[in-house]
């Protein structure tokens, strides 16, 4: 039984799912339907547009309530949320640091920033996020604990962390990757960027590591133009994530006193303002996101050749982005279905090249990839707006 994959039933079953009346569909627009005029004027009027304000304060304690962690804090992108995380776990350079081969660039720049070397792991099929019980093995082989921290066996170096990301808001299977932490004594920070409204068993994605980070780029769930959180149960990393972010000045009426090698990543005001209407909004975006994802679901059931990407079964996602996947088979078919695509006015997008590709990344570490290779070749995302399905 050979089927061929028809690129046109595909177009055809994409676009019933989405709005007649409109020519062009972005991938992910952002809706600003709640009170985001009313927010962003008040900064105005009173003048609180920068780095001091109310609403900065609001949003931090609406994102640590609706996430269930004790301290969020507010930064300018989830590329800086990324970067102070691993300061806050204590990543030195020259460690090297787990990260997925198959993410955004911003998770192995993160790594860089610090002078820290990312170490590529491979993904899982089913999440799409880093394969815990494949690293595990890996681990076995090339790595060892002395005296209470990890070393690559191969390279020397200490090995700190362990960065899993939640791919376009899919959750990776936490519970064998704490287990995994615990054991090769590494810090785990999650890249939440992509899985604000996503839960592994229950408990919100980035309430899981020690420190986690989250965005609201603006093509994210949410958004506050640029930016982005630093999330952690830890009280005092808390307290510390605060003052980095912050140019590292004590509390002072008007002496300026630093204490520590600051960054200047808060987050103005004006931004906050509309993070707190997003968040507002967000229950509503992500139930829309679902009915979309389901109408999809539903729809692609029918076509040969490609499947559509469904939650794993111990995780409610938010579906930022929802996912196509070719067929092994079709992979040489990928760029002609996204050309098809642009032509009847749907925006779709492949899934990022490999970090191991990247010119300032082809000497790292890296474990066998192969499944993170073969889902890079046959990804493709398609239109995902909250809007699209109400
Ligand atoms: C969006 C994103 C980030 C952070 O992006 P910013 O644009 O800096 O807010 C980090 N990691 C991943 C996986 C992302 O998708």
């Amino acid at each position: 039984m050979i089927s061929k994959l028809d690129l046109n039933a595909i177009v055809t079953t994409i676009k019933e799912c989405l709005p007649k009346e409109r020519d062009i569909i972005g991938l992910h627009e952002p809706v600003f339907t709640g009170n985001e005029w009313a927010y962003i004027k008040d900064c105005l009027d009173t003048g609180w547009v920068s780095s001091v304000g109310k609403y900065v304060e609001l949003f931090e304690k609406q994102l640590a309530d609706y996430t269930g962690v004790k301290h969020a804090v507010a930064v300018m992108n989830g590329t800086a949320a990324l970067h102070i995380a691993l300061i806050l776990v204590g990543v030195k350079p020259n460690d090297e640091v787990i990260v997925p081969d198959l993410t955004f660039v911003a998770t192995a720049n993160a790594v860089a920033y610090c002078s820290a070397i990312p170490h590529f792991a491979d993904s899982s099929e089913k999440t799409l996020g880093l394969d815990p019980y494949k690293l595990e093995e890996y681990l076995n082989d090339i790595a060892e604990v002395r005296y209470g921290e990890c070393f690559n066996k191969k390279t020397g170096r200490r090995i700190k962390a362990v960065v899993p990301m939640h791919t376009f808001g899919h959750p990776v299977d936490m519970d064998p990757l704490v287990e995994l932490a615990q054991r090769f004594k590494l810090e785990l920070v999650e890249d939440a960027a992509e899985s604000l409204g996503s839960y592994y068993k229950g408990r919100h994605t980035g309430n899981w590591g020690k420190v986690s980070a989250v965005s609201f780029n603006g093509n994210k769930t949410i958004t506050t133009g640029g930016g982005g959180a630093i999330l952690t149960n830890d009280e005092e990393i808390g307290k510390l994530a605060k003052h980095l972010t912050t140019t590292a000045k004590l509390p002072h009426k008007w002496a300026f006193n630093h204490d520590m090698i600051g960054y200047n990543y808060r987050l103005p005001n004006i931004n906050a303002a509309l993070g707190c209407a997003q968040l507002e909004q967000l229950p509503l975006f992500l139930k829309n996101k679902r009915a979309l994802a389901e109408k999809y679901r539903k729809a692609f059931s029918k076509i040969n050749g490609v499947k559509f990407f469904t939650e794993p079964e111990f995780a409610t996602s938010n579906y930022w982005l929802n996912v196509l996947i070719l067929n092994k088979e079709y992979a040489h078919e990928r760029d002609k279905l996204l050309e098809l695509t642009y032509t009847h006015g749907i925006q779709t997008r492949p899934v990022w090249i490999l970090m191991h590709k990247l010119p300032m990344y082809q000497t790292c570490p890296r474990m066998d990839v192969s499944m993170a290779e073969s889902l890079e070749a046959r990804i493709i995302n398609i239109p995902s707006s909250p809007f699209l399905c109400r």
